[in-house]
């Protein structure tokens, strides 16, 4: 009986080219817009000369879900607006990651009433969450570098759901 995904090592070759790959990829990460209330305004602060995102291969927001494999959700999601966010989520290219960014995105902070989604892992995987209200652009910053550190780690040829259940495990077996 062969073994789990979870338990086959890539072997010296592929594990040196996965990791080229995983440096390349958090590189150059390329956000899609999702700007849905306030802290969205924070995140186009971090994309000024001032904080500049750019350092970091990501300057470019993409309009098209196609061209992204970064998701930041910036602002409280209305229920009206959930379907659409899933939407372009589906419709981003694999392997894909999700920042759930402020109070609001991640749990729906003041807005707890029946027009706002209570944190938008109800809709889409979140892969880091960032407090705040809203998060500065330095803290901003700070979980793009946390994400990397998955961005880097993530295996080759791997889908969404594959690397969201590897991470899981690894946290468990910690
Ligand atoms: Fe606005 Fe604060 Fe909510 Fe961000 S966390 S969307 S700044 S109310």
């Amino acid at each position: 009986m062969g073994r789990g995904i979870e338990e086959q090592a890539p072997g010296f070759a592929l594990g040196a080219i996965g990791d080229i790959v995983g440096l390349a990829r958090k590189a150059s990460m390329w956000p899609v817009t999702m700007g849905l209330a306030c802290c969205a305004i924070e995140m186009m602060a971090t994309g000024t000369p001032r904080f500049d995102i750019s350092r970091f291969g990501m300057e470019v927001f993409r309009a098209s879900p196609r061209h992204a494999d970064l998701m930041i959700v910036s602002g409280r999601l209305s229920q009206k607006m959930a379907p659409i966010v899933r939407q372009v989520y589906d419709q981003m290219s694999e392997p894909k990651w999700v920042l759930s960014m402020g109070a609001c995105a991640s749990s729906g902070g003041m807005f707890n009433n029946y027009a706002i989604v209570q944190g938008v892992d109800h809709v889409v995987p979140v892969d880091i969450y960032l407090p705040g209200c809203p998060p500065r652009p330095e803290m901003l910053l700070n979980a793009i570098l946390e994400l990397h550190e998955q961005v880097k780690k993530a295996p080759l040829g791997a889908r969404r759901d594959e690397i969201a259940r590897r991470v899981e495990a690894a946290a468990l077996a910690a």
